[in-house]
């Protein structure tokens, strides 16, 4: 199956890697057309001048970009033809998800969104959640399989970015409470691989405690994922409970200390780095 694969980021990069090594016939483009050769160089992938001549003839088209804005540019300029079967793995909400598939009504049209850093992009590894039909959602299978473990079939369309939606929000707002979990440790005084060891193996545990609070504890915002990707996240979700009439109070919360660490300059930086405003706050520097 020919496959174009728009967007070659941390994320795109990866899992556009792991098409190739299951045989799929690539085809990439990157708005950067450096990153696009590189990838070209290392892999065996044919790189496209433009989203158009990635799409020409493909049957599937992915994009993985950053939010909807860039996703329906792209698209447009990619021109996809009829029964292409379109799948958008970048998180955009599942409003900007609907409005783009109207737009092309001709294609098939699944949203796809990720979770998983890049080591597990990386490893293909992702759970992927995915919005459409069924028989369009099982058309993807073979090339989401090429890049995650679990595949989920959340339901209609917007679905699957519904569902990212509330799981990074979940995220953030752990994380968030793993770093004051650790300033209020260390104001204490106490020795903060004891608090760490106690709270992972019981109820204080959390992903978030197994993979930030290390990076935090040594101020290391090495990106696997930055910290302005986390706050479009939680604000698209927040938008929608507010369309729906659903607060969702600890996800407000957090995207204001998202908001006060980008504030600080660390927008491009990982999204451990929500541990500076509240270092601030605290009057306390691990
Ligand atoms: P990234 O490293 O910043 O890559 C973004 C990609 O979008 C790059 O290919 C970039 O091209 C392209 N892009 C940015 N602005 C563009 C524009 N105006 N027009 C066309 N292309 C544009 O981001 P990422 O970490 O891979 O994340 C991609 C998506 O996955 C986001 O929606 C993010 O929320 C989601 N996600 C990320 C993670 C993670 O851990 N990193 C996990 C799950 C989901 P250039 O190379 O030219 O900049």
């Amino acid at each position: 199956m020919r496959v174009a694969f728009l967007g070659l980021g941390i994320m795109g990069s990866r899992m556009a890697a792991n098409l190739v090594r299951s045989g799929f016939e690539l085809t990439v483009w990157n708005r950067t057309e450096s990153k696009a050769r590189e990838f070209g160089d290392r892999h065996r992938a044919t790189v496209a001048a433009t989203p158009a001549e990635a799409a020409a003839g493909a049957a599937a088209v992915i994009t993985m970009l950053v939010d909807g804005s860039q996703v329906e540019t792209v698209l447009r300029a990619a021109a996809p033809g009829p029964d292409t079967l379109v799948i958008d793995c970048s998180t955009i909400g599942p409003t900007a998800a609907l409005e783009i598939a109207a737009e092309f009504p001709a294609v098939r049209f699944l949203d796809a969104p990720v979770t998983g850093s890049s080591p597990r992009a990386e490893d293909a590894t992702l759970t992927i959640m995915v919005g459409g039909e069924s028989a369009d959602f099982e058309r993807g299978r073979p090339l989401l399989e090429a890049m995650g473990r679990l595949i989920v079939h959340a339901g209609p369309l917007g679905h699957g970015q519904m569902v990212k939606l509330i799981n990074n929000s979940v995220a953030a707002a752990n994380a968030a409470v793993v770093a004051e979990s650790l300033l209020v440790g260390a104001k204490a005084g106490l020795d903060l691989d004891a608090l760490s060891q106690v709270m992972a193996a019981g109820s204080g545990g959390s992903a978030m405690l197994e993979l930030k609070a290390e990076p935090m504890r040594r101020h290391d915002y090495t990106t696997l994922f930055k910290l302005e990707h986390m706050l479009k996240d939680v604000r698209l979700c927040l938008e929608e409970g507010q369309r729906l009439g659903a607060p969702f109070q600890f996800a407000a919360l957090t995207r204001e200390i998202l908001t006060a660490a980008a504030g600080r300059g660390h927008g491009d930086d990982d999204f451990a780095a929500l541990i500076e405003p509240l270092e601030g706050a605290a009057g306390i520097r691990l």
